[in-house]
């Protein structure tokens, strides 16, 4: 592998080409440190080969479980340079982003102490835009705007819920909570979605089970002090465990099928409906289509690009006949499958 020319640089990371291949690419975590919109900015040594260690062991134990990621390996650059050869992809302009437990401008916006548990995981989208100061915008906000179609968008929150279910299983093997993270995905050039960009204290909030010690940027955000001891801490305690080859939180989720028939297919027990809705008094309904629902339950699996591709066939070829019905996938993952849900209140003194 020989790097070739740098193709971006942003605040975080470089991107440079390689000659050995045009699907992949290399990233080089840079040391400097942003916050609050990038008016706060600092540079620590050191700080860019710690989150690249740290971010491939997280891909890798995602990878392990089946997750679909940009990641194929760490290279180490010589001089505590360490880049990912990563896949290319074209990141979508959303940043996703999952909360467990109030802080951050979740906390702000509503008026939440943080440390407040939520009583289901939080997913939300940020419109990734400098310029507009990344806000918040809706699914239907992204659909509209045709940032993503609404298939992705359902993928998308499957995919960071999972995700989340993964990373409270491994932030807690390494004696900390997870509060929150940001995920950004990209697109390959054949369609499919991979988890992409890093996951470092950079993108999520740690806290230590024991002390509540922040173990992340907040550090940085609000002059804690020894933010690259927070950041050394994490890399010691990834660095030998075992569990990022060896163990597999157990995951939890259902597919749903609802099938109906095709708008123009005369439906009998539709039009049966509609008669007996007309003769209790609904003078209004103007056509009633019947269907069935299925739900599937997967235990142990990663909903990815392979299996939605296999549920897709057995959806066309055994669950429905296409010529006559037409059908929507949907999916819910069950939270705390790997971890309980944390019901108390977290007060830091
Ligand atoms: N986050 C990030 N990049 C961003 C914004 C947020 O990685 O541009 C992460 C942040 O570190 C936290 C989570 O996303 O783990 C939620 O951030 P929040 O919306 O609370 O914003 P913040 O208060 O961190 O600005």
């Amino acid at each position: 592998m020989r790097i070739m020319k740098k193709i971006y640089e942003g605040k975080a990371k470089i991107v440079y080409e390689l000659d050995d291949t045009a699907e992949e690419c290399l990233i080089e975590y840079k040391n400097s440190l942003t916050a609050f919109d990038g008016t706060k900015k600092d540079s620590i040594a050191g700080k860019g080969s710690l989150n690249a260690r740290i971010s491939a062991k997280i891909f890798e134990f995602l990878s392990n479980n089946g997750v679909d990621t940009h990641f194929v390996k760490l290279e180490n650059l010589g001089e505590d340079r360490f880049a990912h050869v990563c896949k290319k992809v074209t990141i979508l302009p959303l940043e996703v982003v999952c909360r467990n437990i109030a802080a951050g401008s979740f906390s702000r916006r509503y008026g939440v102490q943080e440390g407040t548990p939520l009583k289901n995981p939080v997913i939300e989208f940020f419109l990734k835009n400098d310029a507009l100061h990344d806000p918040l915008i809706t699914e239907q906000g992204a659909v509209s705007l045709g940032l993503a179609t609404p298939t992705e968008i359902e993928y998308l929150k499957t995919q960071a819920l999972l995700i989340n279910e993964l990373l409270r299983y491994f932030f807690d093997r390494l004696g900390l909570i997870l509060v929150d993270f940001k995920l950004e995905f990209g697109r390959t050039s054949d369609g499919r979605i991979l988890l992409a960009d890093e996951i470092t204290p950079d993108t999520v909030r740690i806290w230590d089970k024991k002390t509540l010690e922040i173990v992340d940027k907040d550090r940085f955000r609000r002059d804690l002090g020894n933010v690259l001891g927070a950041y050394e801490d994490l890399w010691n305690r990834i660095q030998d465990n075992p569990l990022i080859v060896g163990e597999h939180p157990s995951l939890k989720f259902h597919v749903f099928f609802s099938v109906r028939m095709h708008p123009t297919v005369p439906d009998s027990s539709g039009m049966i409906l509609k008669r007996a809705l007309e003769w209790m008094g609904f003078g209004a309904v103007s056509h009633v289509v019947s269907g069935r629902l299925m739900r599937i339950t997967f235990t142990n699996a990663m909903l990815n690009h392979e299996l939605v591709t296999r549920l897709t066939d057995v959806a066309q070829n055994m669950l429905t006949n296409p010529a006559i019905e037409e059908y929507l996938m949907s999916f819910e993952v069950e939270s705390g499958t790997s971890l309980p849900l944390i019901k108390e209140s977290i007060k830091r003194d």
